[in-house]
């Protein structure tokens, strides 16, 4: 599903991501870890286009990334994402945020999107919550809301940076079990997070970044029960 080779993003005369590859099958569950700074953001934002790419290739749902001749914005579609800020319409209801995609961007009818948003909002459980606006959710209801919206896209891979570094530590737990649901249910995802209960127990491999380098991948298992590269092992023994 998103295959990268020798990815290399650099600001101006700071080279962030130094030569990352990786390879993510479809279904698979990826979280990635490591340090503040490491470039796990700026990897996110290469992969759905909000970065541009210095060198090195992307493929992602079939498409390639780092060709001039891709449309970004049918990419996008196919790639949903999720950040630490949900960065919702504040003067759109909930509902009127989860159907903008869908008959802006995909042509459907307002009914049908509706349709859909009532189910996505069941699915995340906010059954009921249509007519309200943002500012009247908790933050833990409004990241929910965020993930509906970006699975009103249908997209084929879903990208979470941080998503619940921004809450209070009472919601992580229930935008956890939607994201947890979502990848019973088989989307593929990749997640930058600090939650490492998460990433043992949802994750099908986990990728430990720091310094623009992918230093170490493996198993749950591997990384946090047997890490090889003394950076994890530094890392871990911080955060755990
Ligand atoms: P992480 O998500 O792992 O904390 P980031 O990808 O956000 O790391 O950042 C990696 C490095 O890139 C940081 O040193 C950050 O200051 C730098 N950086 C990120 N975005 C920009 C930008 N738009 N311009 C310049 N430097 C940036
Ligand atoms: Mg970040």
């Amino acid at each position: 599903m998103i295959n990268v080779e020798n990815l290399h993003k650099s600001f101006g005369e700071l080279e962030i991501l130094k030569g990352i590859s990786a390879q993510i099958a479809s279904q698979e569950v990826v979280v990635i870890i490591g340090p503040s700074g490491s470039g796990k953001s700026t990897f996110l934002r290469c992969l759905n286009g909000l970065e541009e790419t210095t060198s090195g290739k992307i493929e992602i749902a079939g498409m390639e990334l780092t060709d001039p001749k891709t449309n970004i914005n049918q990419l996008r579609q196919n790639v949903g994402m999720c950040f630490q800020q949900f960065n919702l319409f504040k003067h759109l209801t909930i509902m009127e945020n989860i159907t903008i995609g869908p008959i802006k961007v995909l042509k459907k009818s307002k009914s049908e999107s509706e349709e859909l948003a009532r189910d996505l909002l069941k699915k995340v459980g906010l059954h009921g919550k249509e007519n309200n606006y943002p500012d009247q959710l908790s933050g833990g209801q409004q990241q929910r809301v965020a993930i509906a919206r970006a699975l009103a896209m249908k997209p084929k891979v879903m990208l979470f940076d941080e998503p619940t570094s921004a809450l209070d530590p009472e919601m992580v737990g229930e935008v956890l079990n939607v994201m947890r649901d979502l990848a019973n249910e088989g989307m593929t995802m990749v997640v930058v997070t600090h939650e490492m209960g998460f990433a043992r127990e949802v994750g099908n491999r986990v990728l430990f970044m720091d310094g623009g380098y992918l230093v170490e991948e493996g198993t749950p298992a591997d990384i946090f029960g047997n890490p090889k590269e003394k950076r994890t092992q530094s890392f871990l023994a911080k955060v755990l």
